[in-house]
């Protein structure tokens, strides 16, 4: 297998250096102690942000504080002997508590922004923090019974305190994929609802009772209408946004003749690496950011890092 074959190992949220350590939830006398232990480092969430300090950057972690136990804290795991939590407070609170200390560059950031450039233990925790929030957001109630849910388990389960049930954080399946012609042109496209320009390869969820195969191919005949072969996985990442699995590969087809899908797309067009370039270099064409998984699939068919972006992830 040649290096250009291996799969992508370090997509930027799927960095993670933090041992999950899930023995720890079901141990309710270690989950209470966490937050008595000074080393112990908490990650405030406040709405979908948190505090980043900045050169190079870096989440900043606190210390428990007073409340912290009374605000459902998740135990994201631990690293080199120490524990990390996150706690959630309103998106409201995020300007006038917390005054920075003297010489620090802060500023609140979501993970879209910086998850590239943050190392692979901050990526990893600020990528699992964003799940769960993104999960307990959504699933304060029982599916079965519509009853309340109650958190339990360090953040990692929620249960019905009438019919008992248990909830799992969910994770749902999507597939991107770099289809390219026999010119070795790449397929880009424009969704509906962006602005003229700005372009990716195709994505699409997962159906139910479907393999990953079945739906690359039925996304793409979908979408522009061609058939593809030589599919060949590339790699996968979380992207709690709010809650995808991307499973991503390449494609090739034999057909050059696209039938765009009016309802799901604007526009979509074979690009030479020579085509992309230029609209990138004159400013007509925005790209995915380097946090995704669809940049590092356009950088691999180009070659090398895109004009005007650096690469996908600091190496
Ligand atoms: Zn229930």
């Amino acid at each position: 297998m040649s290096a250009a074959d291996e799969t992508f190992l370090d997509l930027a949220l799927s960095r993670s250096r933090v041992d999950r350590l899930a023995r720890v939830r079901t141990d309710d006398a270690e989950l209470g102690a966490l937050l008595d232990r000074p080393q112990t480092r908490v990650l405030e969430l406040r709405g979908d942000a948190v505090a980043v300090l900045a050169g190079p950057a870096r989440l900043r972690l606190r210390p428990p504080r007073e409340g912290d136990a009374g605000r459902e804290p998740w135990f994201l795991g631990r690293d080199a002997g120490v524990d990390y939590v996150a706690v959630t407070a309103p998106r409201e609170t995020r300007e006038g508590e917390d005054p920075t200390q003297e010489g620090e560059d802060l500023t609140w950031a979501g993970l879209r922004e910086v998850g590239a450039d943050l190392d692979d233990r901050d990526a990893g925790l600020l990528t699992a923090a964003t799940a769960l929030r993104a999960w307990h957001d959504r699933h304060g109630h029982c599916p079965r019974c519509g009853a309340a849910t109650e958190v339990v388990q360090g953040g990692w389960l929620r249960r019905c305190p009438s019919d008992g049930s248990e909830h799992h954080p969910r994770t749902d399946p999507a597939v991107i994929m770099a289809v390219t012609d026999p010119d070795d042109r790449l397929l880009l496209a424009t969704g509906l609802p962006w602005p003229e320009g700005r372009l990716s390869v195709l994505a699409g969820f997962v159906e139910a009772g479907e393999s990953l195969e079945a739906a690359v191919a039925r996304e793409v005949e979908e979408e522009v209408g061609v058939q593809i072969d030589g599919l060949v996985y590339r790699g996968n990442q979380p992207w709690p946004f709010p809650g995808s699995l991307m499973l991503a590969f390449r494609a090739r087809t034999g057909q050059t003749h696209l039938t765009v899908q009016e309802s799901e797309l604007r526009s979509a067009s074979w690009y030479t690496r020579d085509q992309l370039s230029e609209g990138l270099r004159e400013g007509r064409v925005t790209l995915p950011s380097r946090v995704s998984v669809a940049h590092r699939l356009i950088e691999e068919w180009f070659g090398g890092p895109l004009p005007g972006h650096g690469p996908a992830v600091p190496r």
